[in-house]
């Protein structure tokens, strides 16, 4: 158009700013930018919301943030392209005062700050601020659904994924595919496979996502067996599974031990669906055979891997390595891991874990000096639990709920009936150094413990308790939990970072490997 002489007028360039803002293109964007100035063209309030939604959708956020600032008055498309980038670069608090600012929202301001918090690992934010925009009689549409509905998951809490099933159901939703499949998700994730395989069961339409995600919710839970028959059952029906599936599958067999199925499905990845295994794949065999203490098959697949293991594959054999104490394979991987990743406190966390076991003291001390010269910290413990409708959250040894003094004392006398039915806290779980007392004090203090007294204190006789946990649970933690669960007659089901635990009456259902 420029090369016939004609000269482009604003609408125009507003529209060629929107293209380079969908596709990402911020050099295009930047010369249109020039053009504008070079060609001193008036740039009224639509071209100047343009130049602020493509600096924004492409990540610069410190132009858009100049043009806006002289943009008056703010328009609500202008806001929530801001709104909309500060979230994508997990700037969350700077999204939220734009959002705050702003004198009337509509639903795409809404959802761009909901799925902003969901996605920034803030669920319980996203959540709120749901509720706040019912209030204020804003209707959500599939997009801020599947935003709330994806908080929910990581947020583990059963109360707030019944009540988002109910408003899901009564506002019509429950008849599009994909909020369907982000259900199941959710329910999995929240402790309720029941719940999932209902709304599986139920579906009028079901695609591959819809599959993978029942069959990965089964080996979250270690219902292996299931998820190979679901997975047959799959077949039968037509639909073709993708590589997602496979992970899914995979980690089904590891979770419970299924060893011969792990390796058929294995192989028939490539051979019946012409698959290539990846390197999620290959970590779902190794740990496999690594927890069936099959360490030699382990090795021999990743020498034989057509791509250099990543972290997962050598983090797989190393917790496998912990399981078993098996020392030099362990440091073996440990070093693979911290040569590609040197701060990868799981690395230094069970290696160091490996030379307790063996009672190999000083590698203990040298793996801690290294953390410490590396600054390696490790991520701080956290726990939650869902309470009509309220989210507590217990970080390890903090005294900051309402109800601190009542879970202090709850939980000294849970340590002391537990110590009776012979308990003695797994002081080997804790890496700091320590005196004996305070790293039993330490141990004693982890987040779910915590959430385990609170939930002993606030729920009714024989009422189960679910607890999620952005860690994986420790030794120590595992152990308490079972007997807690026998001692209190209480079910405990606890989400830790990777799989759910069920403990019931003394035992838990990953049967001691996770
Ligand atoms: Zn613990
Ligand atoms: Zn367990």
């Amino acid at each position: 158009m420029k090369g016939s002489g004609l000269t482009p007028d604003p609408v125009i360039l507003a529209t060629v700013l929107s293209a380079c803002s969908r596709t990402g293109n911020l050099c295009f964007g930047q010369a249109i930018h020039s053009y504008i100035a070079e060609t001193n063209l008036q740039i009224d309030g639509r071209l100047l919301t343009a130049l602020i939604t493509m600096y924004s959708n492409c990540g610069s956020m410190e132009t858009a943030k100049k043009l806006y600032d002289g943009l008056s008055p703010k328009n609500p498309a202008a806001s929530t392209a801001m709104v909309f980038g500060y979230a994508k670069l997990n700037q969350i608090e700077l999204a939220r005062s734009v959002f705050d600012s702003m004198a009337d929202k509509d639903l795409v301001a809404w959802s761009a700050m909901i799925s902003g918090y969901a996605e920034s690992d803030r669920p319980a934010e996203a959540l709120k601020l749901f509720n706040e925009m019912q209030l204020s009689n804003v209707r959500p549409d599939k997009i801020t659904m599947l935003s709330v509905i994806s908080a929910c998951a990581n947020l583990g809490a059963l109360d707030q994924a019944h009540w988002v099933h109910t408003y899901v159901s009564n506002n019509g939703f429950n008849r599009v595919l994909s909020v369907n499949n982000a259900l199941i998700d959710m329910f999995s994730k929240c402790g309720s496979l029941t719940i999932a395989r209902k709304i599986f069961n139920e579906m009028p339409e079901r695609n591959v996502i819809t599959w993978t995600a029942m069959i990965t919710g089964l080996a979250m839970h270690g219902e292996g067996t299931t998820a190979i028959a679901l997975f047959d059952q799959m077949k039968l029906e037509g639909v073709r599974p993708n590589k997602v599936t496979f992970i899914g599958l995979l980690y089904a067999c590891s979770h419970s031990g299924l060893v011969e199925e792990g390796q058929r499905v294995f192989e028939s990845m490539s051979v019946d669906f012409g698959l290539e295994p990846e390197q999620q794949h290959c970590g779902c065999m190794v740990d496999l055979f690594g927890r069936a203490k099959l360490f030699k098959e382990a090795i021999d697949l990743i020498n034989s891997m057509p791509f250099q293991p990543n972290v997962v594959v050598w983090g797989s054999l190393l917790s496998a390595c912990r399981l078993h104490g098996e020392v030099e394979l362990g440091e073996l991987a440990a070093k693979r891991i911290l040569e590609m990743d040197p701060g990868h406190d799981g690395a230094y966390v069970l290696l160091s874990n490996i030379y307790a076991k063996a009672g190999r003291w000083r590698d203990v001390g040298e793996v801690r000096r290294s953390m410490r010269s590396q600054a390696v910290w490790k991520e701080r413990g956290c726990s939650w639990i869902g309470l009509d409708g309220e989210v507590h959250e217990f970080l390890m040894a903090e005294e900051l709920h309402p109800r601190s003094k009542e879970i202090y004392e709850k939980l000294d006398e849970m340590v002391k009936k537990l110590e009776d039915a012979g308990y003695s806290p797994h002081i080997g779980s804790v890496l700091v150094d320590l005196e004996e007392e305070e790293k039993r004090r330490a141990v004693l203090l982890h987040s779910e413990k915590l959430a385990l007294s609170f939930g002993l204190i606030s729920t009714g006789k024989g009422a189960s308790i679910r607890i999620a946990k952005n860690l994986r649970v420790c030794e120590d933690c595992h152990s308490f939990m079972k007997l807690a669960s026998k001692v209190f007659e209480r079910e405990i089901i606890v989400r830790d970072r990777t799989r759910f635990h069920h403990y019931r009456n003394g035992v838990c259902s990953c049967g001691d490997f996770w």
